[in-house]
């Protein structure tokens, strides 16, 4: 039987810092969602639609054929099995994804894939509903926080200016799966914490 500890929290919190660490302490995979979302995006920038008109971005994403592996203990995201990954962290797509992310259609369709992956290995999952619509059953859920000024200063630091606050209005904002903490989450300010002590935190949380 495999197991999931689910990661959500806002744009450049330090969470897939956090969930790689954890990941790699157990042996589990770790996943990234908000690439699958990325690429998502990806596609629709590709097919040059208006990231606006949802039947449009559902008819570009399902001929994009996003798919997930598992390479090295981590997840890889492709478009018609091709890796795109290097192309995820472009400014163009931090500024579109929040849309595309919104479109119901699009989540449903990345969130099955999420859940299927826990057929074949245990997983941390990082993302923004993965407590709360993905694995909402698993006893283990944390919530990564960090300060505005800390978490523009992580992604600066990342060498990436991106909309930081922006995304995350737009992320809490929408209508389905909006960002936010299970009730059951356990919440970490990462503020003033290196990337070393949240992961102790978390490793004292989970007992191990
Ligand atoms: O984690 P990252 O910042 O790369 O995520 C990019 C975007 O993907 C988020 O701003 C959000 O719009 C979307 N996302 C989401 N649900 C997830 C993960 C990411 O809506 N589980």
């Amino acid at each position: 039987e495999h197991h999931v500890i689910a990661m959500d929290g806002p744009a450049a919190s330090g969470k897939s810092s956090v969930a790689g660490a954890i990941a790699d302490r157990f042996g589990w995979v770790f996943v990234n969602t908000g690439n699958m979302y990325r690429a998502a995006t990806l596609a629709a920038l590709r097919a040059e639609v208006d990231v606006n008109d949802k039947a449009a971005v559902i008819a570009a994403v399902d001929e994009a054929e996003v798919g997930v592996a598992v390479v090295g203990g981590r997840s890889v995201v492709t478009l018609k099995g091709e890796a795109v990954e290097d192309e995820l962290k472009d400014q163009s797509i931090n500024l579109a994804v929040s849309h595309v992310a919104a479109v119901p259609e699009v989540r449903e369709k990345l969130v099955a894939m999420q859940r299927d992956l826990l057929q074949e290995h245990s997983l941390v999952m990082e993302g923004r509903d993965i407590g709360t619509v993905v694995f909402p059953e698993t006893p283990w859920k944390f919530y990564i926080d960090a300060s505005e000024e800390v978490r523009a200063s992580r992604r600066g630091l990342q060498g990436q200016a991106d909309a930081v606050s922006e995304r995350d209005r737009l992320d809490s904002t929408r209508k389905v799966a909006p960002l936010k903490a299970a009730a059951d989450a356990v919440v970490i300010d990462s503020t003033e914490l290196s990337l070393e002590q949240v992961v102790e935190e978390v490793l004292a949380i989970l007992g191990a």
